[in-house]
């Protein structure tokens, strides 16, 4: 006998790269989980039919590269990412990096309805006691950091540069701690560029790391462009059993204008945009870069972070006091296309993990629709685009019940409509988050590690502990 179903999913193409799948089904789902995919599943069954004819199917995004709580206190609102995020087709969100404490107090103000863990960035003197931090002071941040919440930490290279030393020690006791541990390239001697990204395999040692935007260390700066990826390409290739990589494909970054009193620009990652736009790395080149549209500056409106430019991202910059969120146009598409399609040789594993959005809170929240791109131009098959924006994901965090759609599987779906390239409709646990690129849900699902229970418990939000044993990163380890 049949049973009864809470929804139904009729009529889209349905892609699962696990299963094999892709035909034209019908998604039938109950108590969050997914329960049968077949052929005209009968609408009697379910008090709940939504139709997506000519509409593609998949297993919701898991972003491996977000941003929901913020690093810089600079005046916009971490907080609206979650809608942001859900608005553009994304379920799933690794916020990398800001604070526990933060992410979750935006979930329960401002949430949408996806699943989000969270890792903290390491601050000198702010999240993290000292600079070039010893042994013991790691041990006990990184502990800390899981009892509130979090699950591991990640290096700031190209904000808050350590020594070598310093990155080995991180990397070392965030695995003898099973913790998620991400960097972003640079260090006190190297910056965050492809110089910086040659440094990482003897700090990885013979241990496990999540290398962030490897996007980021082909921007042209030391080398040419084709020249850096081809060098990175070939890095990450002798690393395949060490580290997990993603990259982003929005041509605009994300970054921080703070100038000290001397009118020098304090971030690495702030002066190699204005290098690369031609401009003076200090405070008068990031003016001119700013009023002349080369740079844009985040701000509020309507609820959302937008961007700005002109004399307007001049005016919220100086308001800020510097200390504002900007972004450069320095990712070269070429790039994004060479390090989002490479597969080793004779297989069909890519090179680099995952396809992420390293949006969130910052308005480039493209993944999907770039994916896309990349399978009308012919460089991806869809089903390769779900393994990029799902099923890869949902191996390197170890999420088991997410980025397949297997019976018992959560109910966490994105759909996409091919005449867009867009997300038109995202569900978690069953549950419709997104319409049309509208944020219809709110609260959200807390992934935390065993140690962070009592906190959890605590918070009145709905969480759910997972398993880095379980994760790529942690593999065979
Ligand atoms: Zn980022």
């Amino acid at each position: 006998m049949n049973k009864n179903l809470d929804l139904i999913i009729k009529n889209s193409r349905v892609i699962d790269p696990k299963n094999n799948i892709d035909e034209k089904l019908d998604v039938g789902i109950k108590y969050g989980k997914i329960y049968e995919i077949a052929k005209n599943i009968q609408t009697s069954r379910s008090p709940e039919t939504i139709d997506q004819e000519n509409k593609i199917l998949m297993p919701g995004h898991i972003d491996t590269h977000a941003h929901l709580s913020a690093v810089f206190n600079d005046n916009i609102n971490s907080d609206y990412g979650h809608k942001m995020l859900a608005e553009s087709g994304t379920t799933t969100a690794l916020d990398l990096a800001g604070e526990p404490d933060i992410m979750v107090e935006g979930m329960k103000n401002n949430g949408a309805g996806l699943s989000v863990a969270t890792i903290m960035g390491l601050v000198p003197h702010k999240t993290v006691n000292k600079d070039d931090p010893d042994n013991i002071t790691l041990r006990d941040t990184i502990f800390d950091v899981k009892k509130r919440g979090g699950i591991g930490v990640k290096i700031l290279g190209g904000y808050f540069p350590f020594s070598v030393d310093a990155n080995s020690r991180v990397i070392k006791e965030a695995n003898d701690q099973l913790s998620w541990v991400a960097f972003h390239v640079g260090s006190k001697t190297a910056g965050s560029d492809i110089i910086g990204l040659r440094e990482v395999p003897e700090s990885t040692d013979q241990g496990r790391l999540h290398v962030a935007h490897i996007n980021s260390y082909t921007r042209g700066l030391v080398n040419k462009e084709e020249k850096e990826v081809e060098e990175a390409i070939s890095i990450i290739k002798n690393m395949k059993n060490h580290w997990v990589t993603e990259a982003y494909m929005s041509k605009i970054n994300g970054t921080n204008g703070l100038c000290d009193e001397n009118g020098n620009l304090v971030y690495n990652v702030a002066q190699n945009c204005l290098i690369l736009g031609g401009y003076e790395p200090n405070e008068n080149g990031l003016r001119k870069a700013l009023s002349e549209g080369y740079g844009s500056a985040l701000t509020v409106k309507n609820n959302r972070n937008v961007l700005v430019n002109g004399d307007e991202a001049v005016k919220f910059w100086e308001k800020s006091l510097t200390n504002a969120s900007l972004s450069f146009p320095v990712n070269p598409p070429s790039s994004a296309f060479r390090l989002s399609t490479e597969k080793y040789e004779n297989s069909d594993d890519f090179v680099i993990d995952a396809i992420s959005t390293d949006g969130g809170y910052i308005p480039r929240n493209v993944a999907i629709e770039k994916t896309m791109a990349l399978v009308n131009f012919g460089a991806l098959s869809l089903k390769d685009a779900v393994i990029k924006l799902s099923y890869s994901p949902s191996k390197m965090l170890g999420l088991e019940n997410k980025g397949h759609l297997s019976e018992g599987s959560d109910a966490d779906i994105t759909i996409i409509d091919p005449q867009t390239n867009k997300a038109c409709m995202s569900l978690v646990a069953g549950k419709v988050i997104m319409i049309n690129g509208k944020s219809v849900s709110d609260n959200g699902t807390w992934l935390i590690l065993e140690e962070g229970k009592p906190v959890a418990e605590k918070s009145g939000v709905n969480f759910q502990v997972i398993n880095l044993e379980k994760s790529k990163l942690y593999k065979s380890f």
